[in-house]
């Protein structure tokens, strides 16, 4: 536990400006997040809901729960009373489930769009295109009960630091685009999630705002 707050302390003292760290506690104990938490740590991320949802009840309020993991539609209910930001928005429908359940409960839900960029067939996320197109003022009109912050990827799980690099240019790129067209008003259209534990250095070189650190925090993870 000592090690967490270290590794907290170590992690944020080396971020920039205008970087947020996302402490990715899934599957980690509520000791683990406590002490992360005592060291000054408030974004914690996590990838199941039914686990994010009973964490939630014991740790302090002012925690800011982040969902990074693949969301399924049936589970959206459970999550947004208590979501601070969904960073893995994937499809229409998806977005469209968060924004009724939102309107349900007279929330905003802020969320980001979420990338395939990486060359892992397994990894979530839309093509370039697909995110444009979700993204067009049309199909986001009709959704007033979500906001759309930014956008998030995950780089291919290589040693090749030039493929990586060339992976996080890629979404910096469709989110200039995007921050450049339909977002040019939107001041609340800044984040890019990207980075964990092995590559977010070169993450923030390429211009994240977001880095999502697990195992380099919490060791390593039992599945
Ligand atoms: C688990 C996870 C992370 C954290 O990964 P580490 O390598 O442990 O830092 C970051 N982002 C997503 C989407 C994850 O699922």
């Amino acid at each position: 536990m000592e090690n967490i707050e270290k590794h907290i302390k170590e992690i944020s003292g080396e971020l920039p400006e205008g970087v947020k760290l996302v402490a990715v506690s899934k599957f980690h104990p509520v000791e683990s997040l406590r002490a992360a938490y005592k060291a000054g740590q408030r974004i914690f991320g996590e990838s199941r809901v039914q686990e994010i949802k009973l964490k939630h009840e014991v740790m302090p309020a002012d925690v800011q729960w982040h969902f990074i993991g693949h969301l399924q539609t049936n589970k959206v209910r459970a999550l947004v009373p208590y979501v601070a930001l969904i960073h893995s928005i994937d499809s229409l429908r998806l977005l469209e489930c968060v924004d009724s359940e939102a309107r349900r409960i007279g929330r905003v839900v802020d969320v980001l769009l979420q990338l395939h960029v990486a060359k892992e067939t397994t990894k979530f996320g839309l093509t370039p295109d697909e995110c444009k197109e979700l993204a067009c003022g049309y199909a986001l009109e009709k959704m007033p009960n979500v906001r759309v912050c930014g956008v998030m990827g995950m780089a291919t799980n290589t040693d090749d630091e030039a493929e990586v690099r060339r992976e996080f240019r890629a979404i910096k790129t469709v989110f200039d685009e995007l921050k450049a067209t339909q977002f040019a008003d939107c001041e609340y259209f800044k984040e890019i999630s990207m980075g964990m534990s092995d590559d977010y250095r070169i993450a923030i070189e390429e211009g994240s705002t977001l880095v999502r650190i697990g195992t380099s925090i919490f060791g390593e993870r039992e599945y």
